[in-house]
């Protein structure tokens, strides 16, 4: 008799991490219910919490696909979607790259190919609902640092040395700056890239300022699936905040931009937040 050291059915390969299926943000640990779905700006599915991991999405045929969206900017995307269904962007510069609101799924090809498009410097989210696998990103591409705002820190669930707090404005590469107008979470971040749309300057904005599907104006919300929104004065505030870049275009985490006049389009949109919160159009409703 020959003695069977096949693994058993009921026994699985130990995880280093866990995968929220329904934010794609990763956890050390498995908890009953992952906190950032918990709270009030997200949500949790009816049947439940559910847990899958980085072989699980392979095993699925999930897969990393890369879009050149502009000269030096690119788009990564979970095909077909991990958790909230981010688009990642990568930011090329002569001095090294930003990976920002990293996906929350890798694969060896997408890691390869953003190693030929230079890898990444910094691993930055706008905010905690785009961690995605952060720390996971950050080894692939050989340790990076992954910038997490300090006011939103207690929303990390994987913890590593590789985390760094960061506040206030930061220009973490030559004409990459980034700056967190808050609002969604207190540490909602924006990345102002200079040289982006042809030099006229972009702003990668996640969902601290969302681009609209009429490609003209922005939203503010403290939730966007539960559509809670922030009030009159913290959307002044925010526009206030980002008037300080110049910039032409405004990208979104998702594969939403305002192609032009993005800088005139947050004021207008911010004006027009603060009109019906404070009752300007009621006669209309
Ligand atoms: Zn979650
Ligand atoms: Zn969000």
């Amino acid at each position: 008799m020959g003695v069977d050291f096949c693994p058993a059915s009921d026994q699985t390969v130990p995880m280093s991490f866990w995968i929220c299926a329904t934010c794609a943000v990763e956890h050390a640990e498995k908890t009953d219910v992952c906190a950032i779905c918990e709270d009030e700006r997200q949500w949790v599915p009816a049947h439940g919490q559910v847990w899958t991991s980085l072989p699980e999405l392979a095993a699925a045929g999930t897969a990393v696909v890369v879009t050149e969206l502009e000269p030096d900017l690119y788009g990564l995307t979970a095909r077909p979607p991990v958790g909230i269904g981010q688009q990642a962007k990568l930011v090329r510069t002569s001095a090294g790259n930003l990976l920002w609101d990293p996906l929350g799924y890798l694969d060896d090809d997408g890691v390869a190919r953003v190693r030929e498009l230079g890898g990444a410097a910094y691993i930055v989210a706008s905010h905690p609902h785009m961690f995605g696998v952060q720390v996971e990103w950050s080894r692939a591409l050989g340790g990076v640092p992954v910038l997490v705002a300090e006011a939103d820190l207690g929303w990390v669930a994987r913890p590593d040395p590789v985390i760094q707090t960061w506040s206030d404005d930061v220009e973490i590469l030559p004409g990459i700056t980034l700056s967190q107008p808050g609002g969604h979470f207190p540490g909602s971040a924006v990345a102002h890239w200079a040289a982006g749309a042809e030099g006229r300057g972009v702003l990668l904005a996640g969902d601290t300022l969302h681009a609209n599907p009429d490609r003209t104006s922005v939203s503010f919300m403290r939730s966007y699936p539960n559509r809670i929104p922030l009030s009159a004065a913290v959307a002044e505030r925010i526009a206030a905040h980002v008037s300080r870049w110049s910039f032409d275009r405004l990208y979104n985490n998702f594969d939403g931009v305002v192609p032009a006049d993005a800088r005139a389009a947050v004021q207008r949109s911010a004006a027009r937040h603060a009109a019906w919160a404070r009752g300007d159009f009621d006669h209309l409703t």
